[in-house]
């Protein structure tokens, strides 16, 4: 044996080895979005191509969908060319489309979990490099180009390469302020953003066991800024539990003999893997990047590095991104002044985020200088937290509720920040200009440190305001 899941898996959805030395993989579950499938489609009528298996594909619309009115058509021409061509691309090729009308729109690596679609031990893909947040199920799950995407709906298969898998155990517990996003900036910054290359990551340890699915899915989700194509966890029972009942999951009559193939796909015990890191759990602090890329990233607590800290063929990258930035080495990260909060994207839009965000909007008010906006990942998520008033929350102390959707992410919607702005954000790129400004600026952290910053105006320690327990919290409330 001595297999890991991803050995498992590939071994499971191989059609053949080709010459090249790829393999040729059957795809379980595709999911396509708006931004990446129109050019696809475009090809497979060119080619006279038509779906293979149009029951496994699924759509969603969320890159470029407002977040403030759901109004036809939308304001931005290019936008509603995309929600148009991904309307008539899946009525005439049969695919089902998940559109706002369906009660299930949303950012795609959202709406897969929580719909059932995604399930462990399956082959994913999507024209989209955060498809590893599907990982988090036990699934084998990445990004793919838009010519893959054409190949996957003509042949429901990919060529493709195996990658190596490193195991990284998150050992120990995780001290209380601490979160799923902080242990993968933690990650990424420990391993560069290039150390995943020609990598499968598999996360474990016990502060990956005691996670819950929202959290290991924040964690896959950005296996691909570390540079790993995919991430994942191994499927657990808390993994059947979770999708247990869900739309798509399989039905109860099949649920055991389900269970008992999802726990043959998991790791060997004795599985060989090609490298293992161990971390602390307990070491890792909330984390904030300060630079251009989500390595460049620090520990609230502590100073910005000097460039000459930085390994030689990093160092251009650090000064190009102090100079960006507007940043100083040896200067703390903690206080610097925000314009925007932005909490949401699929890798924090979930309620389980929603909630550690809004446990800390109770305690004041968004700063005076400061827009803030919470954009839950689906509208399944958008419910129930509205079910729980989690909305009512965030707007009293001041934050905006908008409609699903990516968002502030990447901007591609109205949503953008504007010049110079600064925004600590809750999403998983840094880049330059991501936000929709080409010379705005982006701090990733987590939900509750966004929320924290949005209350203070500045970078704070999310660990200074949460109540500790039996303790009264330490910022007032309606302050
Ligand atoms: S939320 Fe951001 S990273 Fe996720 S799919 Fe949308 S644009 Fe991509």
């Amino acid at each position: 044996m001595r297999k890991s899941l991803l050995d498992k898996v590939w071994d499971a959805h191989s059609v053949r080895e080709l010459p090249s030395g790829q393999t040729q993989l059957f795809i379980g579950l595709h999911l396509i979005h708006e931004v990446t499938s129109p050019q696809a489609f475009q090809m497979m009528r060119e080619q006279g191509f038509t779906v293979l298996f149009p029951e496994r594909t699924f759509a969603t619309v969320d890159h470029i969908i407002p977040t403030d009115t759901r109004q036809r058509p939308y304001s931005d021409v290019q936008a509603e060319g995309m929600m148009s061509a991904i309307e008539r691309n899946c009525r005439e090729f049969g695919i089902q489309f998940f559109d706002a009308a369906s009660g299930h729109q949303g950012i795609v690596h959202v709406l897969g979990p929580e719909l059932g679609l995604t399930q462990p031990g399956m082959t994913v893909a999507c024209g989209d490099s955060h498809t590893s947040t599907h990982g988090a199920l036990g699934a084998v799950a990445f990004g793919i180009g838009t010519s893959q995407v054409r190949d996957v709906l003509a042949s429901q298969c990919l060529a493709i390469e195996r990658p190596k898998v490193r195991r990284i155990s998150v050992d120990g517990s995780l001290r209380p302020g601490v979160y799923a996003k902080d242990v993968i900036l933690h990650i990424i910054r420990s391993l560069g953003v290039k150390g995943g290359v020609g990598y499968a990551y598999e996360y474990g340890g016990a502060v990956l066991e005691r996670m819950s699915m929202e959290e290991r899915m924040t964690v896959c989700n950005m296996s691909i800024e570390g540079g790993a194509r995919l991430g994942y966890v191994n499927p657990d029972h808390k993994t059947f539990d979770y999708v247990r009942g869900r739309e798509f999951a399989p039905p109860a009559e099949h649920l055991d003999a389900a269970v008992v193939w999802w726990t043959s796909m998991a790791s060997d015990p004795d599985a060989a893997y090609h490298d293992v890191i161990r971390l602390d759990g307990a070491s890792i602090a909330p984390t904030v990047t300060w630079g251009i890329n989500p390595g460049q990233a620090i520990g609230v607590d502590e100073t910005l590095p000097a460039a000459e800290s930085f390994p030689a063929d990093e160092r251009a990258v650090a000064e190009d991104a102090y100079a960006y930035m507007d940043l100083r080495p040896g200067t703390p990260i903690r206080g610097t002044r925000i314009d925007v909060a932005f909490i949401g994207s699929c890798t924090n839009g979930r309620l389980s985020d929603l909630r550690e965000a809004a446990r800390v909007a109770r305690l004041g008010h968004v700063a005076p200088h400061v827009r803030a906006l919470v954009v839950p990942g689906s509208q399944a998520v958008a419910r129930a937290a509205e079910a729980e008033g989690l909305h009512d929350v965030f707007r009293a102390a001041g934050f905006e509720w908008r409609l699903p959707g990516c968002s502030m992410c990447l901007a591609m919607n109205p949503d953008k920040l504007v010049g110079r702005q600064i925004c600590a954000s809750s999403s998983n790129r840094n880049f330059k200009g991501r936000q929709g400004s080409p010379s705005g600026r982006t701090l990733l952290m987590s939900p509750a440190m966004v929320a924290a910053a949005a209350l203070e105006g500045a970078v704070v320690d999310v660990r200074e305001l949460l109540p500790k327990n039996g303790e009264a919290p330490t910022r007032a409330e309606n302050e």
